[in-house]
């Protein structure tokens, strides 16, 4: 039977955002309900079983810039769920060193893990994906695609903007002009993501790394000496934006043979690829982000937009909306 559920806050996607707003919320006291399309949380922190490995294909480390998010990385360090992986990169030329700065974390186990731990006591569903909402009552109703039905006084929702956009009908539920405007604004650079398992070994530059932000190939981590993979070596490859495009609808043969020839200089010459997966990612990384934490649609029951597109891109400003967004919710539902 299809389900009807009751909560006080609906929260549309289990990535960090929506995960660290449901946190925020139900210390609150609030009764919330996340609603994950995927059949695990952490959306773009997501993390892939490939042979006997691991690998990280989306956000693949982690930075802090504001106290309020080192505080909480200070926290999870103490809890023993992250660690400082790296202070910098090397582009992987001869001889040059990794750069010296700021700290980067990464989760054991890779970056769902992380989310999964913040998941852990949370009433989350997964395998749901919802595709309308529409105010009713004093709330919002929002349908799941096999006729579920959930009921809230207010709802958050964190899918990339376009997805979140799809699901409001605009008739029923109309947003302002300029709502509507800042939110169509909103663009993401997209990412193909190669993962190859490795039957022998890859020489990246310390600690396992390269990045080169402007080039074709963006980025290359071994996730064996990242240490979330001791079974096996498992290379995770990023194409930038431009090359993405490229082979966006390109079989992904021949897209995974693109990226993979980005290996052939690190890797011993007996090595050979046993097995790959490659992942599209269209909503990777915003392109601008609106100055605020968050969006609160005006006019309307309580509706909130949260995600990396507001106030600050990536894991940081993702988990700081959601957190903001969780606060303006608890005011307007208590
Ligand atoms: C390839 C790649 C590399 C990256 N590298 C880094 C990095 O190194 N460092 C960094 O800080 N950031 C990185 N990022 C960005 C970072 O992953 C994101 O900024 C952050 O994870 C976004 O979190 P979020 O909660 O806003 O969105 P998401 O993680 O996208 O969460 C949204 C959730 O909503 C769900 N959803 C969507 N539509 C529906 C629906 N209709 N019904 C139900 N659920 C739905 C999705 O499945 C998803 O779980 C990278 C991203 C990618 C893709």
């Amino acid at each position: 039977m299809a389900e009807n559920k009751q909560a006080d806050v609906l929260i549309v996607g289990a990535g960090i955002a929506g995960l660290m707003a449901a946190r925020k919320l139900t210390r609150s006291g609030a009764r919330v309900l996340v609603l994950e399309q995927n059949n695990a949380v952490g959306g773009r922190m997501a993390t892939r079983r490939l042979g006997p490995g691991l690998a990280d294909s989306g956000a693949q480390f982690f930075t802090a810039r504001e106290e309020q998010f080192q505080a909480q990385i200070d926290r999870w360090l103490a809890a023993g769920l992250v660690y400082e992986w790296s202070h910098g990169w090397s582009d992987g030329s001869l001889g040059t060193t990794p750069a010296t700065g700021y700290p980067r974390y990464a989760a054991h186990g890779g970056m769902q893990a992380l989310a999964a731990h913040l998941a852990a006591d949370l009433p989350v569903q997964i395998n749901t994906r919802i595709v309308s909402i529409m105010p009713g009552g004093t709330g919002w109703t929002a349908t799941d695609s096999s006729g579920g039905v959930y009921h809230a006084g207010a709802l958050i929702l964190t899918p990339p903007i376009p997805l979140a956009l799809g699901l409001l009908d605009h008739d029923a539920a109309p947003l302002s002009f300029a709502t509507r405007t800042i939110l169509e604004h909103v663009d993401y650079t997209p990412c193909l993501s190669g993962l190859f398992w490795l039957n022998g070994n890859i020489h990246l530059p310390e600690p396992g790394a390269v990045q080169r932000p402007n080039a074709t190939i963006t980025w290359i981590a071994d996730n064996r000496r990242k240490g979330i993979s001791p079974g096996a070596t498992l290379v995770t490859v990023h194409a930038g934006p431009d090359y993405s495009r490229q082979y966006w609808d390109r079989p992904d043969t021949e897209a995974l043979n693109a990226l993979a020839t980005a290996l052939q200089l690190f890797k011993d010459y007996r090595t050979e690829i046993a097995q790959a997966h490659l992942d599209h990612w269209r909503y990777a990384m915003p392109i601008t982000t609106y100055r605020e934490r968050y969006l609160a649609a005006d006019g309307l029951p309580p509706l909130v937009f949260a995600g990396d597109a507001f106030g600050g891109p990536r894991v940081e400003g993702a988990a700081l909306s959601g957190l903001a967004a969780a606060e303006y919710v608890a005011g307007s539902v208590s």
